[in-house]
Parts: structure tokens; C-alpha cells; sequence
């Protein structure tokens, strides 16, 4: 198969050309660096079946040859990353897919669509099912990011009801691993890098908003499952062991090691960081296993290990 990943150069979508390239498929990567890095994909560059093209996907682009799939992926991820680029989060949730979309069109290729559980909002469901519609504040900061990806998979349906394409939408709830960028702004790379530096591991507010994390391996499993599968409609992808904030930095503490010094801090961070913070979240992952007979196999220790010991190589 040969697969076109916008945003391969990103934590994901290089662990998902890893994957592809390993199972003897050909990756074609499309990415700006807006928040990704060359290192991501560096060990590719001398293999026949990776190509690179640097790209901004707001704007109209081709890719020479057959594709059969088109994965994008492509989007600033972090509160950090929309944050600071808001008007290039809306607009590649909308030029970005549309453009995306388009070339997967012109293809004949399957098309899946990485989207995400802040299209819940702030839910008022919980466990969040495919079924809810969410709840999203349509002009806060936040909002960028969640209206983008709202958009983003109501082009994706529009396609598939007017050309009958074989499109997918993937929610993916918080995942973790190897490769998240050092400066990217979310817990997890925050509290590792802090636990491998022994600086104080800063809880925002009271730390009691809770998150679900699944390790990227289990992402990117449950993603190509869904891609290869038949199923239109959105699927949750994401580990449902649910705990605060609070607890997850008591466990990157203990998998960090004795020699871990760092103290937990709480903190009041800038108003815009945590304005709408989702206060709970947890996947119902009911869809993913009946339909793709996916569940996450890797424990957050084992997970947090890993990150550990790649941020050690990066932030020490
Ligand atoms: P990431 O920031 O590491 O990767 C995103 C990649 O997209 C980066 O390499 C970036 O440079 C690229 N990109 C952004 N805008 C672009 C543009 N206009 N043109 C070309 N390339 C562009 O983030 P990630 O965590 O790997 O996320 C990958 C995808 O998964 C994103 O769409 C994100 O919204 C989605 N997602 C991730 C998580 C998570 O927990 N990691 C959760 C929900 C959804
Ligand atoms: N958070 C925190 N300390 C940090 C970074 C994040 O307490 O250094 C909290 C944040 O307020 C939120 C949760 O951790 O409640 C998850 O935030 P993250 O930025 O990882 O992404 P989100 O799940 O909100 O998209």
C-alpha cells in the first residue's frame, strides 16, 4: 500500500510511519514543522519506501502517484500549539481538510480524519460515547482547536455522503509516548521532563480534573485498524483507565525512579491555559471494541517508562 500522512512528521504520525514502513508499506510524509521536527522522521530519509515533501496543507497540494490511503494527521495538538497559532488551527481544520480530502478524492483513496475528544467540550456525558454531541464554548480560546476539528469531520461526512468515499473519523483521546516535543505544553511531556530534570512537577489549579492516557502504540494500532476497516461513522480511540491530574503526577513520580526529587507544585497558570478545561474525560471505547475488536494492551506504567526514558535522551 502507499499511504499519504500529513503530519508525519508529529509525535503520532511518526510512530505511525514507523508502523507502515515496518509492515512493508510505502509512506509518503507531508508536514510543515509548524509543531513537528525533522528528527521525528530523520531515520526514514535513506529508505526507498519513505518520501518527504515540506508542505503547509492550507494550501492546495498534489502528490506524484497512486495513493491508496491518506491519513491527516496534520493539526497543532497542544493547548500550547493552538494557543499560539490560533487562525492556523482553525484554518487547517478547514483548508487543511479540505485540501486533504481533495487529494484523496482525485485518488480513488480511503481518507481517515485524526479527531479528537475535545469535540466533547467540556462534557457533561461521562464516559464520553460517540453518540454525544458535546459541549463546546464556540468563542473561547479553546475553541479554535475544537471548532476546527467539529469542522473538520463535518467536511469529512459531507464527503462521504456526496461521493460515497470511504472516509474514517478517528476521536483519539490523550495519548503519550516517545517523541512528544520537550516545549509542547501537555502533562504528560510536562511532568516527565520536570521528573527526569527533579524540578517540581506543576499541578494546575487543584489537579482534581481528570484524563485517560493511552500509550501511542495502542493509538496507532486502534487508528490502522479503523482505517482498514469499513466503518464510516466516528470511533473513540483511547485508554479508559480515568484518574486526576493529581494522581498522574504521583504516578510519574514512582515510575521515575527513587532518585526522583521532584516535589508536586500547585500552580495558577495563565487564564487562557486552563479557560474551559474539560474536567472529565475518559473514552467509552464500547464502539472500538465490538467494530474493530481494538483495546488498549499497554499499562501506564510500562508507557511512562518508555517516555522516560526517550526524555531522558532529550531533556536531561
Ligand atoms: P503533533 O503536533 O506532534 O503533530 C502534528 C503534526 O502536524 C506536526 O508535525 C505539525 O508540524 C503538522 N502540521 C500542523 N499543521 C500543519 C499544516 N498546516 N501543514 C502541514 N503540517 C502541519 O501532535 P500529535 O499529538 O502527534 O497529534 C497528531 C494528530 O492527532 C493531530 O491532528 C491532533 O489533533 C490529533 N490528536 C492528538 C491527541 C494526542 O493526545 N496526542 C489527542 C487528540 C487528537
Ligand atoms: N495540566 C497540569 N499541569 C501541566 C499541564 C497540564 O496540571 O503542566 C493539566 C491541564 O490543566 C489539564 C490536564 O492537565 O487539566 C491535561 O492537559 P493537557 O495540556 O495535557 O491536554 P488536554 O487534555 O487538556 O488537551
Amino acid at each position: 500500500m502507499r499511504i499519504l500522512i500529513t503530519g508525519g512528521a508529529g509525535f503520532i504520525g511518526s510512530h505511525l510511519c514507523d508502523r507502515l514502513l515496518a509492515e512493508g508499506n510505502q509512506v509518503v510524509v507531508v508536514d510543515n514543522f509548524i509543531t513537528g521536527s525533522p528528527k521525528n522522521i530523520a531515520h526514514h530519509q535513506n529508505n526507498p519506501n519513505f518520501q518527504f515533501i515540506k508542505h503547509d496543507i492550507n494550501e492546495p497540494f498534489d502528490v506524484d502517484g497512486p495513493l491508496d490511503a491518506v491519513m491527516n494527521l496534520a493539526s497543532p495538538a497542544s493547548p500550547v500549539g493552538y494557543l499560539d497559532n490560533p487562525i492556523a488551527t482553525l484554518r487547517v481544520g478547514a483548508h487543511g481538510v479540505y485540501n486533504s480530502i481533495e487529494v484523496a478524492r482525485k485518488k480513488n483513496a480511503r481518507f481517515l480524519q485524526a479527531s479528537t475528544s475535545e469535540v466533547y467540550g467540556d462534557p457533561l456525558e461521562h464516559p464520553q460515547r460517540e453518540t454525544y454531541w458535546g459541549n463546546v464554548n464556540c468563542i473561547g480560546v479553546r475553541s479554535v482547536y475544537d471548532e476546527s476539528k467539529r469542522f473538520a469531520e463535518s467536511m469529512t461526512m459531507a464527503y462521504y455522503r456526496t461521493y460515497n468515499m470511504p472516509t474514517r473519523i478517528i476521536r483519539i483521546f490523550n495519548t503519550y509516548g516517545p517523541r512528544m516535543a520537550l516545549d509542547d505544553g501537555r502533562v504528560v511531556p510536562n511532568f516527565v521532563k520536570q521528573a527526569v530534570r527533579n524540578e517540581p512537577l506543576t499541578v494546575y489549579g487543584d489537579g482534581q480534573a481528570t484524563r485517560a492516557f493511552c500509550y501511542v502504540s495502542d493509538l496507532v494500532d486502534g487508528m490502522l485498524r479503523l482505517l482498514w476497516s469499513n466503518e464510516f461513522m466516528p470511533v473513540n480511540i483511547g485508554n479508559p483507565r480515568e484518574m486526576t491530574v493529581y494522581d498522574f503526577a504521583l504516578a510519574v513520580k514512582s515510575a521515575a525512579g527513587p532518585d526522583c526529587g521532584s516535589e508536586i507544585k500547585f500552580i495558577q497558570p495563565h487564564a487562557a491555559r486552563i479557560s474551559d478545561d474539560p474536567q472529565r474525560r475518559r473514552p467509552d471505547i464500547t464502539r472500538a471494541q465490538s467494530i474493530l475488536g481494538w483495546e488498549p494492551k499497554v499499562g501506564l506504567e510500562d508507557g511512562l517508562r518508555q517516555t522516560i526514558a526517550y526524555f531522558k535522551t532529550i531533556a536531561v
